[in-house]
């Protein structure tokens, strides 16, 4: 795996983890704004503060799986995005707001991404 990889790259791969560590035994991947059930490859990633803000592109807590309508007709379903970020913890979408201005970068490792998508694509069968 090549050192630095392309932001391009990072994002496929990204959405890729995002989507498949949601995934249920048939492949199928629950949208968080919508609870539309959706074949893990047809799901997007989406992100509660956009992708422009560095800062939390790749941060966990920000990428979700979400259905093609929440995430692309209604610019990614926010007020529902927000309820569902602060059930999983109260004070999230905040703690998002500032994280995405004042940092930290978040970067996962590269390669250990890489390696477990390539391991949950082999036992999906996908
Ligand atoms: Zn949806």
């Amino acid at each position: 795996m090549p050192a630095e990889l392309s932001l391009e790259s990072k994002d496929r791969l990204w959405s890729r983890w995002i989507r498949l560590r949601a995934r249920d035994r048939f492949g199928s991947v629950k949208c968080v704004t919508c609870s539309a059930v959706v074949p893990w490859k047809q799901i997007q990633c989406g992100h509660f503060i956009p992708r422009g803000y560095l800062n939390t592109r790749f941060d966990p807590d920000n990428c979700h799986p979400q259905c093609h309508s929440c995430n692309v007709f209604q610019n990614g379903n926010l007020k529902f995005y927000r309820i569902f970020l602060n059930n999983l913890k109260a004070g999230l979408p905040e703690e998002l707001e500032k994280r995405s201005k004042d940092g930290p970068t978040y970067e996962p490792d590269w390669s250990i991404v890489s390696s477990e998508v390539k391991a949950w694509i082999k036992s999906n069968g996908a």
